[in-house]
Parts: structure tokens; C-alpha cells; sequence
């Protein structure tokens, strides 16, 4: 077998995680929702977990934060085929609960496997549980709209930004995060390839859960 492009690692990533992941919340999902979108993107997103309709349809962001976010991608001429977008936990929690650490840390090595094989530029958290995944002790509060810096193996770039699911019908926070994702091109302009290219060897671990 030749060398697999991206799109067939991904593709393989989550063919095995779909059936080796052992979250408790797989037993009561409709399934498991992977990450979707550009397996060569420069930017990926991460929300938290999936909601009633992305656990229908099995593709992450597809209900009302998932329409307000392909408006601000809009808003700064990128779609979906641009960018790739994932989520901390792959399975719903029941009535759209926070996600517990262990239900995290259960697929934990599934977010950071479709992340080594994206490299993408930079990491995009959508709401806390993304951030304190990589970044523990930071506030979404203190830190939206600013790039974060850390050298891991999957990226060396973050950025930080409020959940479009928090700032749907909350004015204030829906003008912050428009006004924050409008900073993202300028981010990108930023980082050059090579300081990007995550660090394969000693780089520091991300955050919680993170298992070798
Ligand atoms: N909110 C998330 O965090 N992820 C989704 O996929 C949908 C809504």
C-alpha cells in the first residue's frame, strides 16, 4: 500500500476511534460525531461536544452555533471547505450537559490524532472546554481574541474565542466574538509556516488527558 494522503489518515482515524472509543456516552449517543471539514486546513476549530442535531446528522456544528459560525466565517470570506472543525468529546452528552473529565479524557487521544495529522497552523477553541483541555488554568474571560503560544506536537498557535452557542442570544458577548473572529486572517498573516510546524520531538504535552 502507498503512502496515504490526509484526507485517508483522517478518514482512518476515525474509523478506529469510532469503534475502540469507550466513553460511557456512546452508549446512549445516536453516534459518534468526527471531526469534519479540510483535512489540509490551515485553522481548525474546536467546540466542546455535539448537540441534539449534530448527533442526528453525525457532523459536527450543524444546528444554531453552527449557522451563526458559517456566518462569521462568511464575514471573513472563508467557508467550510477551509477549515477543518472538531470537538473535545465526540458523543452527546445527555441534554446538552458540560462533558465530564472522564468522558473527556476518554477521547482525548482521538482529538489529538486527527490534530497530528492536520498541522494546521492554528488551533481555534470555541468556548472554555477547549481551552482548558490544551490550557487548564486560563479564563475563556481573560483570554478571548488573544493568540496563545505553547510548543506541542500539534500545533504551536491558539486562539481563543467565546462559544458561538453562548454569544447567540447574549448581544454583548455575540459583538465581542464577531469582533474577535474578525482578528483570525491577520492571526493567520502572523504565523509563519515555520513556526508553526508543531514540534515532533520534546515538545511540550497539551493539557489534561493528554495520554502518549
Ligand atoms: N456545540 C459544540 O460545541 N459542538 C458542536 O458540534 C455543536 C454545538
Amino acid at each position: 500500500m502507498g503512502i496515504l494522503n490526509k484526507t485517508e489518515r483522517l478518514t482512518d482515524v476515525h474509523k478506529k476511534w469510532l469503534a475502540e472509543c469507550v466513553c460511557e456516552l456512546k452508549k446512549i449517543a445516536t453516534q459518534g460525531v468526527p471531526g469534519h471539514g479540510n483535512s489540509d486546513a490551515d485553522i481548525v476549530f474546536i467546540g466542546e461536544a455535539p448537540g441534539k442535531k449534530e448527533d442526528q446528522e453525525g457532523i459536527p456544528f450543524v444546528g444554531a452555533a453552527g449557522k451563526f459560525l458559517d456566518e462569521m466565517l462568511s464575514s471573513i470570506k472563508l467557508n467550510r471547505e477551509d477549515i477543518y472543525i472538531t470537538n473535545v468529546v465526540k458523543y452527546r452528552p445527555p441534554n446538552n450537559r458540560d462533558p465530564l473529565p472522564e468522558e473527556v479524557l476518554s477521547c482525548a487521544n482521538w482529538l489529538k490524532e486527527e490534530l497530528e495529522v492536520i498541522e494546521p497552523k492554528v488551533i481555534v477553541f470555541l468556548g472554555r472546554h477547549a481551552l482548558q483541555h490544551f490550557f487548564p488554568n486560563e479564563s475563556i474571560g481573560k483570554v478571548h481574541g488573544k493568540i496563545l503560544k505553547k510548543k506541542t506536537r500539534i500545533g504551536n498557535f491558539f486562539f481563543a474565542l467565546y462559544h458561538p452557542a453562548a454569544a447567540l442570544y447574549n448581544g454583548s458577548m455575540r459583538e465581542i466574538l464577531m469582533a474577535d473572529f474578525k482578528k483570525l486572517p491577520k492571526v493567520l498573516e502572523q504565523i509563519s509556516a515555520k513556526d508553526a510546524t508543531p514540534a515532533k520531538i520534546g515538545g511540550q504535552k497539551p493539557a489534561s488527558g493528554w495520554k502518549e
